[in-house]
């Protein structure tokens, strides 16, 4: 692939025990293109947010990184000093967490919490802050009285775009999304994936999209890695694993799905 944003190149990560190591991540080897939707899938356990947070530099111990590189626009980032990480996050690479439902401050307002990245990275004022959160807020269909409010006066859903648009504060070039999504009802998962779908075509942004939701995976990723035990087994077109999956693994991971019926999937018709 001609100059991608991410490539992950025989990444091997361990968690450290006392007795014996285990082996979260095996040699994955994986590339994400600028603007590319990416989808990491496989059941509870194999190893995907092991990966996302070493791609987003925030693993710990016990986690270990035995071997391999993770390239982000052309630098691995596993060399990064502490001053150039700072930088990195948010700026390069964003996470939404599993819980990002939770990860909002609830003693600030909205705003103060766009005000403290805007402020750090961008050395806004107050003002200057408010009118970009108010932009950010308007991407994700939120309208800007609510940067007054504070988390619990705000939705599930509602929280969970609030944490996408302060993710989107400082254009990052790759936004990861680890089971963003799972607390809310499918009819606004959806919604919610569908408007992060629209923005990185407006933004050019990449994403790195994790869920064990495979029906929702191939209606919006491009292409999908499917890990087991820690290897990714599989890569291909969201349309070719939704209707030709080559690895017996990822035809047992449809074949306990419910089958997708008159749904679009990515690449049939776009
Ligand atoms: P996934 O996100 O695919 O559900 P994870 O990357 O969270 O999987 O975990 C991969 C494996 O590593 C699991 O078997 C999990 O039990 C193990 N693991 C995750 N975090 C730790 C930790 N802090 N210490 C030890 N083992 C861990
Ligand atoms: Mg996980």
């Amino acid at each position: 692939m001609m100059d991608p944003i991410l490539s992950v190149r025989n990444l091997s990560i361990d968690y450290i025990g006392e007795a014996e190591d285990f082996h979260a991540v095996s040699d994955v080897s994986f590339d994400i293109a600028r603007g590319e939707f990416f989808g990491l899938a496989g059941e509870s356990g194999c190893g995907k947010s092991t990966i996302a947070f070493a791609v987003s530099r925030l693993h710990k111990p016990p986690a270990l990184i035995r071997q391999g590189e993770i390239i982000v626009a052309g630098r691995n980032v596993l060399d990064l000093d502490s001053k150039a990480l700072s930088k990195f996050r948010w700026a390069e690479v964003a996470m939404v967490f599993q819980s990002a439902m939770n990860a909002l401050n609830p003693v600030l307002t909205i705003e103060s919490q766009f005000y403290d990245v805007l402020k750090v990275h961008r050395g806004m004022n107050r003002a200057e802050a408010r009118e970009r959160a108010a932009e950010l807020l308007a991407l994700v269909d939120i309208p800007a009285d609510r940067l007054k409010s504070y988390a619990h006066q705000c939705s599930g859903g509602m929280r969970q775009r609030i944490v996408i648009a302060i993710c989107l504060a400082l254009d990052p070039k790759l936004l990861i999304m680890d089971e963003p999504t799972t607390a809310l009802d499918v009819v606004v998962q959806r919604e919610i994936m569908q408007r992060i779908d629209q923005l990185r075509r407006e933004r050019g942004f990449s994403v790195l999209f994790i869920t064990h939701d495979l029906g929702l995976m191939v209606q919006v990723s491009d292409r999908i890695g499917i890990m087991l035990e820690g290897r990714l087994v599989e890569t291909g077109t969201a349309q070719q694993i939704h209707n030709d999956p080559q690895h017996p693994y990822t035809r047992k991971l449809w074949a306990s799905m419910p089958r997708l019926h008159g749904q679009q999937i990515r690449g049939e018709d776009d």
